[in-house]
Protein backbone atom coordinates (compact mmCIF):
# COMPACT_ATOMS: atom_id res chain seq x y z
CA UNK A 1 0.00 0.00 0.00
CA UNK A 2 0.68 3.48 0.12
CA UNK A 3 3.07 5.53 2.52
CA UNK A 4 2.65 8.87 2.74
CA UNK A 5 5.45 11.45 4.45
CA UNK A 6 5.23 15.10 5.41
CA UNK A 7 7.16 17.33 6.54
CA UNK A 8 6.34 17.00 10.38
CA UNK A 9 7.39 12.87 10.30
CA UNK A 10 10.33 13.50 8.26
CA UNK A 11 11.94 15.11 10.81
CA UNK A 12 12.23 12.10 13.52
CA UNK A 13 14.28 9.85 12.27
CA UNK A 14 14.66 6.36 13.62
CA UNK A 15 18.19 4.86 14.85
CA UNK A 16 20.58 3.34 12.31
CA UNK A 17 22.34 1.78 14.81
CA UNK A 18 19.25 -0.90 15.44
CA UNK A 19 18.23 -3.51 12.67
CA UNK A 20 16.30 -2.86 9.84
CA UNK A 21 15.59 -4.86 6.78
CA UNK A 22 16.82 -5.13 3.48
CA UNK A 23 14.52 -3.94 0.76
CA UNK A 24 13.25 -7.86 -0.16
CA UNK A 25 12.27 -8.05 3.31
CA UNK A 26 9.20 -5.74 2.26
CA UNK A 27 6.65 -8.00 0.73
CA UNK A 28 3.55 -6.99 -0.65
CA UNK A 29 2.00 -10.19 0.53
CA UNK A 30 2.98 -8.65 4.08
CA UNK A 31 0.85 -5.73 3.77
CA UNK A 32 -2.77 -6.17 5.19
CA UNK A 33 -4.11 -3.49 3.31
CA UNK A 34 -5.54 -1.45 6.49
CA UNK A 35 -4.88 2.23 4.56
CA UNK A 36 -3.58 2.91 7.70
CA UNK A 37 -0.55 4.68 5.72
CA UNK A 38 -2.49 6.32 3.10
CA UNK A 39 -5.22 8.38 5.69
CA UNK A 40 -7.90 5.59 5.52
CA UNK A 41 -8.15 6.62 9.40
CA UNK A 42 -7.19 10.14 9.88
CA UNK A 43 -10.13 11.67 8.05
CA UNK A 44 -7.79 12.53 5.28
CA UNK A 45 -7.33 9.92 2.96
CA UNK A 46 -5.29 9.92 -0.17
CA UNK A 47 -7.35 10.41 -3.34
CA UNK A 48 -6.32 7.61 -4.89
CA UNK A 49 -7.05 5.36 -2.07
CA UNK A 50 -10.32 2.96 -3.13
CA UNK A 51 -11.66 -0.43 -1.06
CA UNK A 52 -12.80 -3.56 -2.67
CA UNK A 53 -15.81 -5.94 -1.88
CA UNK A 54 -13.82 -7.25 1.06
CA UNK A 55 -13.23 -4.06 2.41
CA UNK A 56 -9.59 -4.05 1.72
CA UNK A 57 -7.95 -0.91 0.67
CA UNK A 58 -6.07 -0.44 -2.65
CA UNK A 59 -4.27 2.11 -4.67
CA UNK A 60 -5.45 2.89 -8.02
CA UNK A 61 -2.40 3.92 -9.38
CA UNK A 62 -0.11 1.55 -7.68
CA UNK A 63 2.27 1.40 -10.33
CA UNK A 64 2.72 4.74 -10.38
CA UNK A 65 2.35 6.06 -6.87
CA UNK A 66 6.04 7.19 -5.94
CA UNK A 67 5.82 11.19 -5.67
CA UNK A 68 3.04 13.99 -4.86
CA UNK A 69 -0.32 13.37 -4.27
CA UNK A 70 -3.08 15.27 -2.40
CA UNK A 71 -5.57 14.10 -0.11
CA UNK A 72 -9.46 14.11 -1.12
CA UNK A 73 -9.63 17.39 0.78
CA UNK A 74 -6.85 19.10 -1.17
CA UNK A 75 -3.25 18.89 1.02
CA UNK A 76 -0.29 17.71 -0.02
CA UNK A 77 1.59 15.01 0.60
CA UNK A 78 4.41 12.76 -1.02
CA UNK A 79 4.13 8.97 -1.10
CA UNK A 80 7.20 7.30 -0.64
CA UNK A 81 8.09 3.33 -0.23
CA UNK A 82 6.80 1.92 3.17
CA UNK A 83 10.64 1.53 3.92
CA UNK A 84 11.37 4.73 3.93
CA UNK A 85 8.16 5.73 6.14
CA UNK A 86 9.50 3.34 8.74
CA UNK A 87 12.68 4.30 8.35
CA UNK A 88 12.06 8.00 8.58
CA UNK A 89 9.83 8.08 11.58
CA UNK A 90 9.37 4.25 12.95
CA UNK A 91 6.02 3.97 11.21
CA UNK A 92 2.62 3.15 12.29
CA UNK A 93 2.61 0.21 15.29
CA UNK A 94 -0.98 -1.45 14.05
CA UNK A 95 1.50 -2.07 10.14
CA UNK A 96 2.46 -5.39 9.86
CA UNK A 97 5.75 -4.19 8.37
CA UNK A 98 6.58 -2.74 11.77
CA UNK A 99 5.16 -5.76 14.22
CA UNK A 100 7.01 -7.95 12.34
CA UNK A 101 10.34 -5.72 12.42
CA UNK A 102 9.85 -5.62 16.07
CA UNK A 103 9.48 -9.37 16.55
CA UNK A 104 12.63 -9.48 14.96
CA UNK A 105 14.78 -6.73 16.83
CA UNK A 106 13.58 -8.66 20.37
CA UNK A 107 14.94 -11.75 18.78
CA UNK A 108 18.12 -9.90 18.87
CA UNK A 109 17.78 -8.36 22.24
CA UNK A 110 17.46 -5.34 20.44
CA UNK A 111 15.10 -2.06 21.46
CA UNK A 112 12.09 -1.65 19.74
CA UNK A 113 11.21 2.19 21.18
CA UNK A 114 11.63 3.53 17.72
CA UNK A 115 9.43 2.11 16.06
CA UNK A 116 5.84 2.38 15.50
CA UNK A 117 5.65 5.80 16.84
CA UNK A 118 3.11 7.48 14.93
CA UNK A 119 0.02 6.54 16.44
CA UNK A 120 -3.23 4.89 14.51
CA UNK A 121 -4.75 8.13 13.20
S1 LIG B 1 -0.80 7.21 -4.14
FE1 LIG B 1 -2.15 7.45 -2.36
S2 LIG B 1 -3.39 5.55 -2.25
FE2 LIG B 1 -1.63 5.19 -3.61
S3 LIG B 1 -0.07 4.26 -2.27
FE3 LIG B 1 0.34 6.50 -2.34
S4 LIG B 1 -0.78 7.37 -0.56
FE4 LIG B 1 -1.59 5.29 -0.94
S1 LIG C 1 -0.01 0.50 7.43
FE1 LIG C 1 1.30 -1.23 6.81
S2 LIG C 1 -0.10 -3.01 6.75
FE2 LIG C 1 -1.39 -1.14 6.67
S3 LIG C 1 -1.67 -0.72 4.48
FE3 LIG C 1 0.13 0.46 5.17
S4 LIG C 1 1.87 -0.86 4.67
FE4 LIG C 1 0.04 -2.16 4.67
Amino acid sequence: MKRRMTAAVEKRPISKRRYLPPPEFYAPEMCSRCGVCCGSTDGHPCEHLRVDADGKYLCEIYPDRLGPHKTVDGQSFVCVPIRQLIESNGGYACCEYVKAIKRLREEMGQDTSDLGRLDRP
